[in-house]
């Protein structure tokens, strides 16, 4: 397909949506927008400057934030930037994407990331992955899928990450974590999270990675 695009990938925390979207990615030689990456950099600053959760008060902390996005030239990989820091790595830390779902909660600060996100997919075409990405950022997004799973099986692919990352982790809280920030995400006033009208879901509890993607290649490639 040679025609611009956007692919919106949303769904809970968990369900496989950076690994899908980093596949699909690659599979379709389009960019790959991370967008809890950004609402990470917001928390990470939080955290380090003590913000508390008051709209008001962020309102004006985050017009002096910078927060911007580069592509690793070899590797295509996403890189972050906070205030000119590359922040990639510290982003993925558990505390962080704690932080990182409070402060996404705040008006403020989903509108202070919503220009950046509809400047790069207008400008590349992309797969964009986030919570709201089909219904409020690219609501004509030519594609959009809503990506599940199980509470359980999400859970247990966090604590292996974690693990893998050498990171220390425990499954129950792990799951209550989970719990929480989908209860967050999806009763939230502002752009909460909810399956856009039009979204193919996909439940991938059952279905290994390959397949989740083989599933959206066929409706991404037999609409050419
Ligand atoms: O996807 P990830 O776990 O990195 O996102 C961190 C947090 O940022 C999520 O728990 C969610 O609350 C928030 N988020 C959001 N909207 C997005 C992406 C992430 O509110 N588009």
């Amino acid at each position: 397909m040679t025609k611009h695009y956007n692919v919106a990938l949303d769904g809970p925390s968990g369900a496989g949506k950076s690994t899908i979207a980093k596949l699909l990615s690659s599979r379709l030689k389009i960019m790959y927008l991370d967008t809890g990456a950004l609402y990470r950099a917001v928390g990470l600053k939080a955290f380090r400057d003590g913000w508390k959760e008051d709209d008001s008060a962020v309102a004006e902390l985050i017009k002096s934030v910078s927060i911007s996005v580069k592509y690793d030239e070899e590797t295509g990989k996403q890189l972050v930037f906070l205030d000119g820091e590359n922040v990639s790595e510290e982003i993925r830390r558990d505390f962080v994407s704690g932080y990182g779902s409070r402060f996404s909660a705040l008006p403020s600060v989903r509108a202070a990331l919503l220009d950046l996100q509809r400047h790069i997919a207008k400008e590349y075409s992309s797969v964009l992955d986030g919570r709201d990405i089909g219904t409020f950022v690219l609501p004509n997004a030519e594609f959009k899928f809503f990506l599940t799973a199980s509470v359980d099986v999400r859970a247990k692919r966090r604590y292996d990450e974690l693990i893998a990352r050498g990171q220390e982790a425990d499954l129950e809280k792990v799951r209550a974590d989970i719990e929480a920030r989908d209860y967050r995400d999806m009763n939230r006033a502002v752009a909460p999270l909810k399956k856009a009208d039009d979204a193919v879901v996909i439940d991938s509890s059952e279905l290994s990675v390959e397949e989740v993607a083989d599933k959206m290649l066929k409706i991404i490639n037999g609409a050419e």
